[in-house]
């Protein structure tokens, strides 16, 4: 475990490390993924599994990368977070744990779920134009 910590904070930017290992928030409207709809899918930035698809990406107004769901179930997982004096549900990645954000129950239909994910935690593969003529 600890050789894999000391991996990683050669392999990750300092504040990829902070908010992947160390359950860190980036600040509000400050994520490269803020604004962006650009068609392809978000990968974890630690492991690169598919974890959300821009299909499912909304402007929440929150100021954080937000999704409605998963790109499938296996994606992510869910810790009950109570940090920071609250009552939160914390989101992870399934493969290797990296923290990625929140979920609130103030989403869209059809799930009603907010995800709220950190750009840093996000590596976006955008689907290129020979995909998009195949879909
Ligand atoms: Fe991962």
């Amino acid at each position: 475990m600890n050789d894999k910590k000391e991996d990683l904070k050669t392999k990750l930017t300092p504040e990829e490390y902070y908010v992947t290992q160390n359950q860190g928030t980036e600040p509000a409207f400050s994520g490269k993924y803020d604004g962006v709809k650009t068609p392809g899918t978000y990968h974890c930035v630690v492991c690169d599994i598919e974890l959300f698809s821009s299909e499912t990406k909304y402007d929440s107004g929150s100021g954080w990368p937000s999704f409605w769901e998963p790109s499938s179930a296996s994606s992510v997982d869910t810790e009950e977070d109570v940090s920071a004096g609250m009552m939160r549900t914390e989101v992870h990645c399934r493969e290797c744990e990296a923290h990625l954000g929140h979920v609130f129950p103030d989403g869209p239909q059809p799930t009603g779920l907010r995800y709220c994910i950190n750009s840093v935690s996000l590596d976006l593969k955008p689907s290129d134009d020979n995909e998009e003529d195949e879909g």
